[in-house]
């Protein structure tokens, strides 16, 4: 292993495997090798991780609940000259981890904070999914309970973009029912289930077509998993009450010609289709 330079007094937000031990990166193993101490959510999880690259070192609990309490004493240390690393059970630390107390204190103080990158659930499945990733949505955890899951679903039923989810694969079938009720039957679903792991499963399908898939084959309930769904894609012929909506009160204020532009723009519909629309209010 090469010499790392450790910097004093610095915060390492280091990135750990999803899965694959084989997935961290020879900066991160330098980093929790040479630091003065290891921040983890679970002392015992990154023992066993630290111990696979036969790595000793301190370590010390920061997790959910204790994150505010611990800020402080994070940051005396970093003060005295102590480097540190933060660590999560997996991946990246921050992303539906903690660590984001913990970083903002240490910055409001000017204290260096550095990220050693490597694994993230989900960029690995963003990555494998085939869906456009040139903008996307992180929607973090979907509520466990199905009347929650609905409203946040409903709230992003026009979103355009990549939504990334994670969630539990032992409630996927109760999700993706939802994602049918609330997006429909046909919007493009990705599973990305075990990723770097033996039972790695990567599958796509319409929700609906999806949902007969996990039904038949419980293996699928297991592990953990990010969803992607497909963002929503106006249809230029459908003409929804919405957009009716706003051509009226477009057309109140202006001439049908700019009414229509403005609203085919908003809502990503067909112009013509839209003067017609205009024309029969006026006649009517
Ligand atoms: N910080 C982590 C990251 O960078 O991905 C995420 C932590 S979050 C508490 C854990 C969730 O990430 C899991 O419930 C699952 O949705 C997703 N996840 C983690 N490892 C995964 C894997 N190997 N395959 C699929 N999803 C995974």
């Amino acid at each position: 292993m090469s010499e790392t330079c450790i910097d004093k007094g610095t915060l390492y937000i280091v990135a750990t495997p999803i899965g694959n031990l084989g997935d961290i990166s020879t900066r991160a193993l330098e980093v929790l090798a040479q630091v003065d101490i290891i921040a983890c959510e679970d002392t015992r999880h990154t023992g066993k991780l630290l111990s696979a690259f036969s790595i000793k070192n301190k370590t010390l609990s920061m997790h959910d609940h204790n994150e505010r309490q611990r800020q402080d004493y994070i940051a005396s240390l970093l003060q005295e000259g102590k480097s540190i690393a933060l660590v999560s059970d997996a991946g990246t630390p921050l992303i539906s981890d903690p660590g984001f107390h913990l970083v903002r204190h240490c910055r409001s103080l000017g204290l260096a904070v550095s990220p050693i990158p490597g694994a993230c659930a989900a960029i690995s499945a963003l990555s494998v999914a085939g869906l456009p990733t040139d903008r996307f949505s992180f929607e973090g955890f979907l509520p466990s309970k199905s009347g929650a899951r609905q409203s946040t679903l409903l709230a992003l039923v026009n979103e355009p973009r990549t939504m990334v989810f994670y969630d539990a694969p032992r409630r996927a079938i109760d999700t993706i029912k939802d994602v049918v009720t609330t997006l429909g039957g046909e919007r493009y679903v990705v599973i990305a289930r075990e990723l770097t792991k033996t039972f790695e499963t990567v599958h796509s399908d319409s929700a609906e077509n999806l949902l007969a898939w996990l039904e038949q084959d419980p293996n699928q309930l297991k592990g953990e998993m990010v969803l992607i769904i497909e963002g929503y894609k106006a249809d230029p012929d459908e003409i929804s009450a919405e957009v009716i909506k706003t051509l009226r009160l477009l057309l109140a204020e202006m001439k049908p010609k700019t009414a229509c532009a403005i609203a085919a723009e908003i809502h990503g519909v067909k112009k013509n289709a839209l003067y017609d629309i205009a024309l029969s209010f006026k006649e009517g």
